[in-house]
């Protein structure tokens, strides 16, 4: 399982592209009756690592943060 490590969506940056939840929908959906994303899954397999680094790097609006513990 995952490294456990906490992240989540800035709803503040979110631009609503959905680009995440298309690329990690283990993760990722939107907000009920909105189009802002959000997390509702942090544990992914480390399989899916590579991915969650790619969309955090790629998102249009940075917000794909990681949580301080
Ligand atoms: S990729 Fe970023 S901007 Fe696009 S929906 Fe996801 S969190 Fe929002």
């Amino acid at each position: 399982m995952a490294q456990g490590r906490e992240f989540y969506v800035d709803p503040d940056l979110c631009t609503e592209c959905g680009d995440c939840i298309k690329v990690l929908p283990q993760a990722f959906r939107t907000v009920e009756d909105e189009q802002v994303a959000e997390v509702y899954n942090f544990e992914l397999t480390e399989t899916l690592l590579p991915k969650l680094q790619e969309i955090m790097t790629d998102c249009p609006g940075h917000a794909i943060l990681w949580k301080d513990k």
